[in-house]
């Protein structure tokens, strides 16, 4: 096949995606995507069914992970690709990571009854079927109730960063997040650097082991892009990229909005091939 492309980042409702993973595949094959990575927070539940699915459409399914760390209060997004999903160390600590979010989603949800907004943590439950439980549950309930006429909004004005009804979560280090990954034979990405605003951290995370960068990333500026590559490139990183579709759970669906040419791919699978040589003591 001529110009295959891969979209590299995308969650699934096993965590706060809206599509299932064979529904993801079957987007992805109907937009005529070769591979994608299925990257959910904290879970890797979604990774089965999306490579059956993928089986049956015809479209390769990286299995994958999206972690939030912490670096000095501030959140740094990493995916692990190409992660050996089955691994017991890899499930126990996602485990504990998603048990964290029950304390954490009850809290947020005091903090909104303090300003008004009445939600049950029943209501996150139920909308999140099973999967890990986030913030953009939350929105998508506060914007059905018309607490904010937007998912944005439910961001901008009460649960994103730093805002008055938001609660962190415990969170790992990008250290402990880059080697849990390398112990599980994966890739470690820096989720959307541009995201980040604070190229002081990107810059440390190379020594910390960081494998690559997403350099690619949806609705993002050329001259953007082209900042990332270059410092890919200085900082001898891998490249990826991914639109971080979330279904329609970001009032848009994202899918296939970032398609990167395969040859990044097959640097990534090169790359994996040269890591499996090496002695790994834990
Ligand atoms: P959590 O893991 O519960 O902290 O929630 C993270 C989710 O919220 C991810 O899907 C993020 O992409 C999403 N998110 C964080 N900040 C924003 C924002 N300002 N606007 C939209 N989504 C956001
Ligand atoms: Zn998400
Ligand atoms: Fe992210
Ligand atoms: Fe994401």
């Amino acid at each position: 096949m001529k110009n295959k492309c891969a979209d590299l980042h995308i969650h699934t409702t096993a965590s706060d995606g809206t599509f299932s993973p064979r529904r993801v595949v079957r987007e992805a094959a109907k937009r005529g995507i070769h591979t994608i990575a299925i990257t959910d927070h904290d879970t890797v539940q979604g990774i089965p069914e999306a490579i059956q699915a993928g089986k049956d459409m015809n479209v390769e399914v990286i299995p994958g992970v999206e972690l939030a760390t912490d670096e000095r209060g501030v959140e740094v997004h990493i995916l692990g690709l190409f992660i050996d999903w089955e691994n017991k160390t890899l499930q126990d600590t996602l485990k504990n990571l998603s048990v964290q979010r029950i304390s954490r989603m009850k809290k947020m949800i005091c903090r909104l009854a303090q300003f008004g907004m009445n939600i049950e943590f029943e209501e996150v439950l139920e909308l999140a079927k099973g999967g890990i439980i986030g913030r953009l549950h939350l929105a998508q309930i506060m914007k059905r109730k018309g607490y904010a006429t937007s998912i944005a909004e439910a961001f901008n004005k009460h649960i994103g960063d730093r805002k008055a009804c938001y609660v962190s979560r415990y969170k790992l280090s990008p250290e402990e997040t880059i080697s849990l990954i390398y112990h599980v034979g994966g890739i470690s990405i820096l989720a959307h650097p541009m995201l980040l605003h604070r190229e002081d951290i990107i810059k440390d995370l190379p020594k910390k082991g960081l494998d690559g960068m997403e350099v690619f990333y949806h609705h993002q500026a050329k001259e953007t892009t082209e900042h990332y590559e270059k410092m890919a490139k200085d900082y001898g990183l891998l490249v990826t990229g991914g639109s971080d579709c979330h279904g329609d759970g970001k009032d848009q669906v994202l899918i296939g909005s970032v398609k990167i040419p395969y040859e990044y791919v097959e640097r990534l699978k090169e790359y994996k091939e040269s890591m499996s040589g090496k002695n790994i003591h834990y």
